[in-house]
């Protein structure tokens, strides 16, 4: 006659074999970015964050755009006749991470930039979308955000 602990034999120790290590994109030259691409850095909100707390309605901020997952708000140092920054509600370091999230929120915060560029009447002359990442590539604020910038001819590289 079995007891139960008989019929499922000696307890298994967890398998102590490392696991294969995570495949990396092809061009794994830059270990900090592909830490943060295949680890989908993301975190609800943040303590400190500016613009968590604008997302949250803690800073004030001129809001142009008041979406479930993206919000739009002026640029208290505008650049061009229209800067209009465009965040995702939740705290994203940085594009790239966003882009790890691959739920589409990427795709949502840029199909809502354009949104705005039209709410701003400048989609027809053109405008500019800017992801600064990192500091090298300007960027001041730790939680992802597009610039949308319009209303003025845009010069090229840009400084
Ligand atoms: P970046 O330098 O690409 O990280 O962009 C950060 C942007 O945030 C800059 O263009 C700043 O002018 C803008 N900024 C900083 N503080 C605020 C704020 N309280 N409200 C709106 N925009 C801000
Ligand atoms: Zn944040």
């Amino acid at each position: 006659m079995f007891r139960v602990s008989d019929q499922r034999g000696p307890a298994r120790r967890p398998s102590r074999r490392p696991r294969s290590p995570p495949r990396r994109p092809p061009d794994s030259g830059k270990p900090g970015l592909h830490r943060i691409l295949l680890q989908g850095h993301y975190d609800r909100a943040v303590p400190d964050c500016l613009f968590c707390g604008i997302a949250a309605g803690q800073v004030q901020a001129t809001i142009v755009l008041d979406g479930k997952r993206v919000v739009a708000f002026r640029d208290t140092s505008p650049q061009a006749p229209t800067h209009v920054l465009v965040i995702p509600r939740d705290h994203y370091p940085d594009v790239a991470a966003l882009a790890s999230a691959s739920d589409g929120l990427l795709d949502e915060l840029v199909g809502q930039a354009h949104e705005v560029a039209v709410a701003e009447g400048i989609d027809g002359t053109g405008y500019r979308i800017v992801f600064n990442t990192g500091r090298e590539g300007g960027q001041t604020v730790g939680h992802a955000h597009a610039h949308v910038l319009g209303g003025r001819p845009m010069t090229w590289p840009p400084g």
